[in-house]
C-alpha cells in the first residue's frame, strides 16, 4: 500500500517536472517530453536521494560522478532531433538515467562507461526496469562502440577537449552528435556535429554547460581527472538581463569568481578584496568537509606569502595547538605524556588536510631565520582545562618549585573531576561541591604578578604558561555555566577564544596580521542570524566590534556530497551523505547558480540588486561535528542574512568527506610530529 502511494506520488511529481522544467523551458519535441515523463528517475538514485529525484538538479553517485539534470538531458537528446526509432549510442552513462531516456525513443542503444562499478549498477537498474533494447559497456567512449556503427544520434554526456575523431567516424549519415567541448575542465560550449555526407560534418554551438570531464583516449588524461577538483555539475548559462528582473541565482552566477582549483587556483580577486584586512576569519560548514579545508588553507598560505600574515588561530585548544607551533615554527618540543588531538572529535584535526598545511608551514618557515619571525600556529579553545593544567605546573615547576607547590594545591580542586569536567560543573552549579574559581583565578593572578620574573628566563613560555592559566580559569567558569543556560556558555567560549585572540595580536605588536579557522557559526557575525535572538555572541561578532573593516568574515557553503561526521557524541566518525540542500535556503540558491566552486564578494557586491537580495533572510545549514541527516531541517538550519554575517562566501557545491590520519601513515616522520602517538 505505502509503495503504491510512493509510485503514484513520484508519478504525479515527475510529471510536474515535465511540465515545469523540461515543457515550459522551450523543449517541444514529443518523443522527448513522452521519453522524460515515462523514466522513473528515482530508480537511478541511492533511496537517500530518491526524494530529490524530481528536481531539476544534478545529484551525486559513485565514483564521485553525477546523474543529469533533466532539463539539460531533455535539452540534449532534443538536440538530436530524433524522430523515433534508429540506433543511438551514449558516451558516459554514468547512473543510466539519461540511456533510459534514449532506449524510450530509439530502437536500440549502446551506452558506455569508463568506472565499472557503474556500468554494472546501471546495468543492474535497466535491466530490472525492463529496457532489453539497451547495451551497457565498460570501456573508453570516447573511442565508441564501432561493432554497432553507424548511429542516427550520439550523446556524450562528459566535456572533452575537443570532439573525438572515432565518434564522428561512426555517425550514420545525417546523424548527429552532441557534446560538450572546451579548453578547460568544467566550463564547455555543448556542440552538435552533423555528418552532412561522407566527408562533410557541420558544426554548431548551442549553448555553455558544465560537465564533469571526459576522460579517455580522446578526452582528457587521466590525471586531471584524479586532481582533486569538485564535480562539476552541468547547467545552461543565460544572457544577462535587467538586475531586477533576475532570479538570485542568476545574480549570483554572474557576479560570483570561479573557483578553478581548490588547492592552485588563482585567488588575486579575493586577495584584492582582503586588502589591508588585518584579522581573516575563515569559517567552514562542517567539520569534516575536505574542500572547506583545503579552500582555507589555499587562502592562508596566500596570506603568508603575500600579506605577510604572522599566525593562524584556530577552533582548537590551546595546548594541542603548541604542538604544531612547536613543529612548525622548528622550536623544541618540551616532552609531556598526553596525547595531542585525542579529543572527540579527533578527525577535526587529525586529517590529511591538515597535516597538509602543517608541513606546508613547516616548510615555509624554515627559511626564516629568527623563530620569533616565523609563522605561528595557536589554538583558541577551551577544552583543555587537565592538559593545560599539567602543562601550567610542569612550568611552575621548572621555574618556581615554591609557585609550582602553591599551584598544585588550588588546582587540586578540581582534580577528582578529571577525567569529566563537566560533572564538576554540574555539581558546583548544584551547589553539591564547592566551587573552585577562587583557586583557578588566584593561580592566574599569581603568574602574572610574576611576569617580570619569569618572563626574563623565557618569555614564549611564560606566555604560553599564561595562556594555559587563562584557559583554565575560563574553562572552570564555562563548564559551571553549562548548567545555567546554553547562550551563557556558548558565550563564555567565544568570549574566551576572542579574547585569546585579542592578547595574541597585542602581544605582536602594532601590524600583527592573524588568520582564523573556525566553524562559520563563529566566524559569520552572530547579529546577523538566529542566534542574536537567543542572547548569543561569537568571535566574527566581536572581532567586528573591536577591528571594524580591518576584520574580513568569509564563509563557507555546499549543496551536497559526503561529510566525516557522527551521529552522537563521543561515537566514532562516520561518512555520511549530505543532503541536498533545502529550498528557501542560502545554499539551495548557490546550487541553482550552477557553479561548481565560486567565491561571491559580499562587502564590496557586483550590484545594488545583488546587494539587496543578499540582505534578504534565508535558511543555511551548519553540520558540525554531529550530524543528523533525519532531522535535518530542526537540527541543522537557522535563519540568516548572508551580507550581513560574512564579507565573502565561498561556494563549493559538491564535497566530499575529510580523511582522518591513519597512525601507520605517520611511519617515518620526525618524533615531534605534532599528531605522532
Ligand atoms: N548520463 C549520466 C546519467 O544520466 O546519470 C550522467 C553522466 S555523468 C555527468 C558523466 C559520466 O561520464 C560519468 O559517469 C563518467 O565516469 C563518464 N565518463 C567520463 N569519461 C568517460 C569515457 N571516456 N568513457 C566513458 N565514460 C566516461
Amino acid at each position: 500500500m505505502a509503495k503504491e502511494r510512493d509510485q503514484h506520488s513520484y508519478t504525479r511529481r515527475r510529471q510536474a517536472m515535465v511540465t515545469r522544467h523540461i515543457a515550459q523551458r522551450g523543449i517541444t519535441s514529443s518523443v522527448v517530453l513522452n521519453a522524460m515523463g515515462k523514466v522513473p528517475r528515482e530508480a537511478f538514485l541511492p533511496p537517500s536521494l530518491r526524494e530529490f529525484a524530481y528536481e531539476d538538479s544534478a545529484l551525486p553517485i559513485n565514483e564521485q560522478q553525477t546523474i543529469s539534470q533533466p532539463y539539460i538531458v531533455a535539452y540534449m537528446v532534443d538536440a538530436l532531433q530524433l524522430t523515433g526509432g534508429g540506433k543511438l549510442l551514449e558516451v558516459g552513462t554514468g547512473s543510466g538515467y539519461a540511456a533510459a531516456i534514449l532506449g524510450e525513443i530509439g530502437d536500440d542503444v549502446v551506452t558506455i562507461e569508463r568506472y565499472e562499478t557503474l556500468a554494472d549498477s546501471a546495468r543492474e537498474v535497466l535491466g530490472s526496469l525492463g529496457y532489453d533494447n539497451i547495451e551497457v559497456v565498460h570501456g573508453d567512449g570516447t573511442l565508441g562502440w564501432p561493432a554497432q556503427a553507424p548511429y542516427d544520434g550520439i550523446v556524450v554526456a562528459a566535456g572533452g577537449p575537443e570532439v573525438p575523431e572515432s565518434l564522428k567516424q561512426q555517425l550514420a549519415i545525417g546523424g548527429r552528435l552532441v557534446i560538450p567541448i572546451s579548453a578547460s575542465q568544467t566550463e564547455q560550449a555543448l556542440i552538435r556535429v552533423t555528418r552532412v555526407s561522407e566527408h562533410e560534418f557541420r558544426e554548431e554551438h548551442l549553448t555553455e554547460v558544465r560537465f564533469v570531464p571526459l576522460v579517455g583516449d580522446a578526452g582528457w588524461e587521466d590525471r586531471h581527472a584524479d586532481k582533486r577538483a569538485p564535480v562539476a555539475r552541468e547547467v545552461t548559462q543565460r544572457p544577462s538581463r535587467e538586475a531586477s528582473s533576475m532570479r538570485t541565482s542568476e545574480l549570483i552566477a554572474e557576479a560570483a569568481d570561479p573557483i578553478d582549483d581548490i588547492d592552485e587556483g588563482n585567488i588575486d580577486r579575493l586577495l584584492e578584496r582582503i586588502g589591508d584586512s588585518r584579522v581573516v576569519l575563515i569559517g567552514e560548514a562542517s567539520h569534516g568537509t575536505s574542500e572547506f579545508y583545503r579552500f582555507r588553507a589555499r587562502i592562508t598560505r596566500a596570506l603568508i606569502e603575500k600579506k605577510g600574515f604572522d599566525f593562524v588561530a584556530v577552533e582548537a585548544d590551546w595546548p594541542d595547538a603548541s604542538r604544531i607551533d612547536h613543529y612548525v615554527r622548528h622550536l623544541q618540543t618540551p616532552p609531556a605524556e598526553w596525547t595531542a588531538f585525542a579529543r572527540f572529535p579527533t578527525w577535526m584535526w587529525r586529517n590529511e588536510e591538515v597535516r597538509g598545511f602543517v608541513d606546508w608551514l613547516r616548510e615555509h618557515n624554515a627559511s626564516i631565520h629568527d623563530p620569533e619571525k616565523r609563522v605561528a600556529f595557536y589554538g583558541l579553545d577551551l577544552y583543555s582545562l587537565f592538559t593545560s593544567i599539567s602543562a601550567v605546573l610542569d612550568y611552575l615547576d621548572e621555574v618556581d618549585p615554591q609557585a609550582a607547590a602553591t599551584a598544585r594545591e588550588r588546582y587540586g580542586c578540581l582534580t577528582p573531576w578529571q577525567s569529566d569536567p563537566a560533572t564538576y560543573g554540574r555539581a558546583a552549579a548544584a551547589g553539591r561541591y564547592r566551587e573552585c574559581e577562587d583557586d583557578v583565578v588566584a593561580t592566574l593572578v599569581a603568574l602574572i604578578n610574576k611576569r617580570m620574573e619569569y618572563a626574563q628566563q623565557d618569555g614564549e613560555r611564560f606566555m604560553d604558561a599564561v595562556h594555559n592559566a587563562r584557559l583554565i580559569a575560563n574553562a572552570e567558569r564555562y563548564y559551571r555555566s553549562m548548567y545555567s543556560g546554553y547562550s551563557d556558555s556558548w558565550n563564555l567560549r567565544d568570549q574566551h577564544m576572542f579574547d585569546t585572540l585579542d592578547s595574541l595580536l597585542s602581544h605582536g605588536g602594532h601590524g600583527t596580521k592573524a588568520v582564523i579557522w573556525e566553524h562559520n557559526s563563529h566566524i559569520g557575525d552572530a547579529s546577523a542570524t538566529d542566534m542574536s535572538a537567543r542572547g548569543q555572541h561569537n568571535v566574527g561578532q566581536l572581532c567586528r566590534e573591536a577591528y571594524g573593516d580591518d576584520a574580513y568574515l568569509i564563509g563557507f557553503g555546499t549543496h551536497s556530497g559526503t561529510v566525516a561526521a557522527a551521529s552522537n557524541w563521543d561515537e566514532p566518525m562516520e561518512v555520511k551523505q549530505v543532503r541536498p540542500s533545502l529550498r528557501d535556503s542560502w545554499e539551495r540558491l548557490f546550487h541553482d547558480a550552477g557553479m561548481p566552486a565560486c567565491t561571491l564578494p559580499l562587502r564590496h557586491p557586483a550590484s545594488r540588486e545583488l546587494d539587496k537580495r543578499m540582505h534578504e533572510s534565508y535558511l543555511e545549514r551548519a553540520i558540525g561535528v554531529i550530524y543528523r541527516p533525519e532531522t535535518e531541517r530542526a537540527s541543522h538550519y537557522f535563519k540568516a542574512c548572508l551580507a550581513e554575517q560574512f564579507d565573502e562566501y565561498v561556494w563549493i557545491d559538491q564535497t566530499r568527506a575529510v580523511t582522518p590520519l591513519a597512525s601507520k601513515t605517520l611511519d617515518g616522520v620526525p618524533d615531534a610530529y605534532p599528531f605522532g602517538l
